[in-house]
C-alpha cells in the first residue's frame, strides 16, 4: 500500500528533530519522525548546561521530549534507519527495513559522529571519563589535575581554558612536537606537556586510570578532555546531493534550507556549535521556516490554479 503523503519527514528524532517536530505538529503539519536512537551523547550518564533539565540523563530528556511531541496527533513516529532519499515531488524516503514513505519535504536532523582516536581504551572511556565539551561537563569533573588530548595547534590555548575549572592541566600532544612559541604560551599559563605518542588508556569500565605512552612512564589521571574531529553521522545529505561545507557540515541558508530544494537540516549536522540547547533552538527555527515555506508553496499553487 502506498504511504500517506506527509508534509515533513524528519530523519533523526533526537534533540533537534524532536524540537522541529514539536513546532511542526503544533502548526498542524502531518509529519513522520524516523529515528534509530543513536544520538552522539548516548554514552554520557548525564547532560548538563540545559535549563530545566540540567543533570538529567540524555535518555530521560529524550523520553520527555518524545512525550511532548506525542501529545499532538499529526506527529507520527517510526523507529528505523533511513537508507535513501529519492529526490522528487514528493520525496520518497526508504528505510533499511524496507518501508517507503512519501513526503513533501525532508528535514535532516541526523547529527554528527565524533571521530574517536584509534587508541586502545579511548572508545570505552568516551563520554564517561573522556569529555569533549568543558561547558557541558567540566563543572562536574573538576579535579586537582586533568589532561587534554591535543588534536591541533589550537589546543595549547584550549588547554589553558581548562584552568577555569582545574588547578593543573597537562597537554598531551600525542607525538606532535611543540614549537618554541607554543612552549612559551604553555609556560606562561603554567601548563605541563607530554609530547610522547599515546599508546593506550588504562581504565576500569570506562573510568580512566592512566594514560600510557611509547617511551614515557604512565600518567595517572582520571579526566581527559579532547576536542574531537567529527563527520556526518549519516551519508544521507551527500547521497541526496546536499552540499557540505569545509568542516563536513551540511550547507544551509538562514532558513535551514540545504542546497537541494525541499530538503532542510537542523542541529549538529549543520552547525559547529554543538550543545543540546542550540540543537533544540535550531530545530524550532527549522520547524517554523518549513511551515512557512509549505504555506508559500500552497499560496503559489492556489494562484497557479487561478
Ligand atoms: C559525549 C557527549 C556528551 C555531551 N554532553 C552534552 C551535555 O552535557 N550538554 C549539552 O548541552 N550537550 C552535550 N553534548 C552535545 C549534544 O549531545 C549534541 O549537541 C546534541 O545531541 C545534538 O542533537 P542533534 O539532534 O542535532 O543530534 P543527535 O543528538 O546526535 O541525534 C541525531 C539522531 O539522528 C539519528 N539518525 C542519524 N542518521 C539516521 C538515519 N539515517 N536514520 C534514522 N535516524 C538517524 C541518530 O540515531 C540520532 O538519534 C554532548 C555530546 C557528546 C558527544
Amino acid at each position: 500500500m502506498e504511504s500517506p503523503l506527509f508534509d515533513v519527514l524528519v530523519v533523526g528524532g533526537s534533540f533537534s528533530g524532536l524540537s522541529a517536530a514539536l513546532t511542526l505538529a503544533r502548526s498542524g503539519r502531518r509529519l513522520l519522525i524516523v529515528d534509530d536512537d543513536a544520538p552522539c551523547n548516548k554514552t554520557s550518564e548525564k547532560a548538563y548546561n540545559l535549563l530545566t533539565n540540567d543533570g538529567l540523563s540524555p535518555h530521560e530528556i529524550k523520553a520527555k521530549a518524545i512525550a511532548d511531541v506525542r501529545k499532538y496527533p499529526s506527529a507520527h513516529f517510526s523507529p528505523g534507519t533511513v537508507a535513501e532519499i529519492a529526490v522528487g515531488s514528493p520525496f520518497l524516503v526508504k528505510t533499511t527495513g524496507g518501508q517507503a514513505y512519501r513526503s513533501q519535504t525532508v528535514l535532516l536532523c541526523t547529527g554528527m559522529a565524533d571521530i574517536i582516536p584509534d587508541i586502545p581504551g579511548f572508545a570505552a572511556c568516551w563520554g564517561k571519563s573522556i569529555i569533549h565539551c568543558p561547558y557541558c561537563h567540566a563543572y562536574e569533573q573538576q579535579a586537582s589535575h586533568v589532561a587534554m588530548f591535543g588534536n591541533s595547534d589550537d589546543d595549547v590555548a584550549l588547554a589553558g581554558l581548562l584552568k577555569t575549572w582545574n588547578k593543573g592541566v597537562t597537554l598531551l600532544t600525542n607525538g606532535r612536537p611543540v614549537s618554541t612559541d607554543q612552549q612559551q604560551l604553555l609556560d606562561k599559563q603554567q601548563l605541563s606537556v607530554i609530547t610522547a605518542p599515546v599508546s593506550g588508556l588504562r581504565h576500569h569500565d570506562g573510568q580512566l586510570l592512566a594514560v600510557l605512552f611509547d617511551g614515557h612512564e604512565p600518567f595517572n589521571i582520571r579526566d581527559l578532555f579532547v576536542n574531537p574531529l567529527a563527520k556526518q553521522h549519516s551519508p544521507l545529505a551527500e547521497q541526496s546531493g546536499c552540499e557540505l561545507i569545509e568542516n563536513g557540515l551540511i550547507r544551509v541558508d538562514d532558513f535551514h534550507r540545504t542546497t537541494v530544494p525541499g530538503i532542510y537540516a537542523a542541529g549538529d549536522c549543520c552547525t559547529a556549535f554543538r550543545t543540546i540547547s542550540t540543537a533544540i533552538a535550531s530545530g524550532t527555527q527549522a520547524g517554523i521556516f518549513i511551515h512557512q515555506d509549505l504555506h508559500k508553496n500552497y499560496l503559489k499553487a492556489l494562484m497557479e490554479d487561478g
